[in-house]
């Protein structure tokens, strides 16, 4: 079975984790192949180091070496580097790097200088974590560098109507998504093409998965880039998607403080609504089981079950879950 997953980082990942689980337990000779599309939006420059947020949380996160808690970044982590940083005043602060993290930032800045492509800095940084072994291609959705930005109210401003776009990193981590964000923007998106094998591994699928990852700053900046979309509406696959709102509220992060400005009702019926067009299957909270699926070109089958990913094991019945979902669609169309 060949699946292809859409990944933003931390929501993303647990579930990579719990699918790459639940595959190896599936009573199967044929080997399963996991693609993995990651978010490259939240990417951003700091100290000179190119990070790329989502992509490090699924390679710790299936490497093993992700700070649990967090859900980011690594365990047994020091801020050595960071403090002599701070000490030398230079800035941001606000944005921590463990010293063990900074390896992987320090390799990929070196790599990418010599003229290595995202994907190949990507695939090398993945063998460290040992995704290969596990049947996962991690791919980048872009090689082109491409930065979320965030529109709000110019705050050094006295004109009301005045903006200021900060990157995606000082809204959500500096200023806790708390100032209002007016709309999202993607620097460079208008020469983004999707990074090599990104289209091939929608269309080639034989099931797509959208993990529960934030719907417009994780899934809906890889939709944006130019023929993703298209790929989704045209493949062959089933596309089933898990909600990352339960009960009207995000699990965690601000995926409320992202749907608001979109005009999306923050719950489940809210996000499958901005998948209509391709998706085929939406697996929901038992406590979202009642929800009416806003309208579309074609059915969409909901199912509910509990969605907390609140250890490995949780994850893998939820991945489970979507899995027999897909192969249920799948079965239905084959079907005379
Ligand atoms: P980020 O890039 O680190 O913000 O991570 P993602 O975009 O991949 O995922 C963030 C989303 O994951 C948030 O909108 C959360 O609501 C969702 N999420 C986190 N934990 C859980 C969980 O246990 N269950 C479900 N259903 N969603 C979750
Ligand atoms: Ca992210």
């Amino acid at each position: 079975m060949r699946i292809t997953a859409l990944s933003g980082g931390v929501g993303g990942a647990r579930f990579l984790r719990g699918l790459v689980k639940h595959l190896d337990s599936r009573d199967s000779d044929e080997p399963h192949e996991l693609t993995v599309i990651g978010n490259t939006g939240d990417d951003i420059t700091l100290f000179g180091l190119r990070v790329c947020p989502d992509l490090d949380s699924v390679l710790y996160t299936l490497g093993g070496g992700v700070n649990e808690s967090q859900g980011w970044g690594r365990e047994d982590e020091s801020f050595a580097v960071q403090a002599e940083l701070k000490a030398l005043a230079v800035e941001p602060q606000w944005f921590g790097l463990g010293d063990r993290d900074m390896g992987t930032h320090i390799a990929r800045s070196l790599w990418l200088g010599q003229g290595q492509t995202l994907t190949d800095v990507t695939a090398k940084l993945a063998r460290r974590w040992a995704l290969p072994e596990q049947g996962v291609t991690l791919l980048p959705a872009t090689n082109t560098p491409i930065e979320t930005h965030v529109v709000i109210a110019d705050p050094d401003s006295d004109d009301p109507t005045a903006e200021r776009a900060v990157h995606f990193q000082e809204w959500w981590v500096r200023m806790q998504a708390k100032t209002e964000a007016k709309r999202f923007t993607v620097a460079g998106m208008g020469q983004a093409i999707p990074a090599p094998g990104v289209l091939e591994a929608i269309r080639n699928a034989d099931l797509v998965i959208l993990p529960p990852s934030n719907p417009v700053v994780s899934i809906g900046i890889i939709l944006g880039i130019p023929g993703v979309r298209d790929a989704l509406r045209g493949t062959r696959a089933p596309v089933v998607g898990v909600s990352p709102i339960i009960g009207g509220a995000p699990v965690r992060g601000h995926a409320d403080a992202c749907l608001r400005p979109l005009g999306v009702p923050v719950s489940a019926a809210g996000v499958a609504g901005l998948y209509v067009d391709f998706l085929n299957g939406w697996l929901v909270d038992d406590v979202d089981s009642d929800i009416a699926i806003p309208s579309g070109p074609h059915r969409i089958t909901h199912r509910s079950q509990p969605l907390l990913m609140s250890d490995t094991d949780a994850a893998s019945v939820i991945a489970g879950g979507a899995v027999e979902l897909g192969l249920d669609l799948m079965q239905a169309r084959t079907a005379p």
